[in-house]
């Protein structure tokens, strides 16, 4: 049997995938990249979550939810982590239950794209939709991202390559310019190459913006070669539709004025008569939907703290600052490894608290946690909606039943609150 199915391997999610299904396994992934197949297929990896384990026991599923409910109802400060490989609809109860415990929300969105995301939406910014940009773009900029490692198919199925409206010969249509602090892949498909020292995003961003409002400044400030430069300015100066698509390279240093500066740079392209929009490209495939939940239901973008009843917000006290300060005494973790991905303090602070992880898949953070609940994998086994970095919302379709004990997000996080 063939089946379509939406990717959940990064935040472009692809809808155009095929997957052939055979007694209940995964025969055949057709369209998707190496990162999506592999996804897709890790509902069959060795390394699932499928019982639900207490200290490492085997437990009922009634047994491990209500642990879960009891560790939360206890836990003096409780940290409810993750999100962002989460569909819409889990995030919504994620945020009721840290309402519910007065816990601290947060993911990994505060310390990748959800300043980002954030920012342009106070600022009233919406992206354009994927659909315009490869119909109308005549400039991609890829800044500080290497689409090449990891979105891969973001260039031949969404702006470089495929032909649009306005873009009639495809790539040949489009100048493809790459900003970056070394040589990339991504500078393969490249027509300018603009390579700056760690920490130059805002000063480039501001010399580019120069240019084009007519007072000159040096390549040097920026620390770009200058005859890659001027090029690149003759080429933007023709262009009608410029998109940056801008990464973690951006945040040289925990420093956010290289996104500032770069949105700075989209008004003035605009006022100079270029059609220009940004567009952050987050890995994890639902941070853009995390976000923009946290904020409907809050006003705050990630890092909301529910201990005084009321939500709050400081952007100084992330998870991970408190987390090395030892905060907290229970965590639960949705669909993420931080064990594997904070920083060492933070990891110390994590394996002083008590840890209940829901996961597909025994990860670090799984295989040291009290509680596991072991989910399903989203997309794949259980649907619902995400986000795709252009703010574009897609229903997932799920097409294999859910493996061993495994539920979807959505019915384990309601399966603890109604224990609470
Ligand atoms: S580019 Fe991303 S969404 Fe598309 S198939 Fe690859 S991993 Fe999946």
């Amino acid at each position: 049997m063939r089946v379509e199915a939406v990717c959940t391997g990064c935040s472009l999610l692809c809808d155009d995938i095929v997957v052939e299904v055979k007694g209940g396994r995964v025969k055949k992934v057709l369209h998707a990249c190496a990162i999506g197949a592999k996804r897709i297929e890790s509902a069959l990896e060795a390394e699932r979550a499928l019982k639900p384990l207490a200290g490492g026991r085997i437990v009922s599923l009634d047994e491990a939810v209500k642990q879960a409910a009891e560790m939360l109802r206890e836990a003096r400060r409780p940290l409810l982590y993750g999100w962002c490989n989460s569909v819409n609809e889990a995030v919504r109860l994620g945020l009721e239950l840290a309402r519910k415990v007065n816990g601290f929300f947060d993911g990994p969105m505060s310390v990748c794209h959800g300043y980002s995301i954030w920012y342009a939406r106070m600022k009233g910014i919406r992206p354009p939709k994927l659909d315009e940009v490869l119909d109308r773009a005549d400039h991609v900029v890829y800044w500080g991202c290497n689409p090449a490692e990891s979105h891969h198919r973001h260039a031949s199925r969404f702006a470089v390559f495929p032909r649009g409206e306005k873009t009639p010969e495809g790539v040949e249509s489009r100048s493809v310019t790459v900003v970056d602090v070394r040589p990339t892949r991504t500078m393969r498909i490249a027509n300018h190459r603009l390579i700056i020292p760690p920490g130059r995003d805002a000063a480039l961003a501001k010399l580019i913006a120069g240019e084009l409002s007519g007072s000159r400044g040096k390549p040097s400030e920026a620390g770009v070669a200058e005859e890659e430069f001027y090029s690149f300015i003759e080429s933007l100066k023709r262009s009608t539709y410029v998109v940056v698509f801008y990464g973690l390279g951006l945040y040289s240093a925990g420093e956010r004025s290289g996104v500032e500066g770069l949105y700075e740079l989209i008004k003035v392209l605009e006022s100079s008569g270029v059609k220009a929009a940004a567009i952050p490209m987050s890995g994890h495939y639902n941070m853009v939907g995390a976000v923009e939940e946290a904020l409907s239901a809050t006003g705050y973008p990630y890092a909301i703290d529910f201990s005084g009843g009321q939500p709050s917000f400081s952007q100084e006290q992330t998870a991970v600052k408190l987390l090395s300060k030892g905060e907290f005494d229970v965590v639960l973790v949705i669909g993420s490894d931080p064990l594997a991905s904070m920083p060492r303090q933070a990891v110390s602070g994590l394996k002083k608290s008590k840890v209940i992880a829901v996961d597909y898949q025994l990860s670090l953070t799984a295989r040291a946690a009290e509680l596991v609940l072991p989910a399903a994998v989203g997309g794949v086994e259980s649907g619902g909606t995400a986000t795709r970095m252009d703010g574009e919302r897609l229903e997932l379709k799920p097409f294999l039943e859910p493996a061993g004990c495994s539920r979807a997000d959505e019915e384990i996080l309601k399966m603890v609150a109604k224990e609470l």
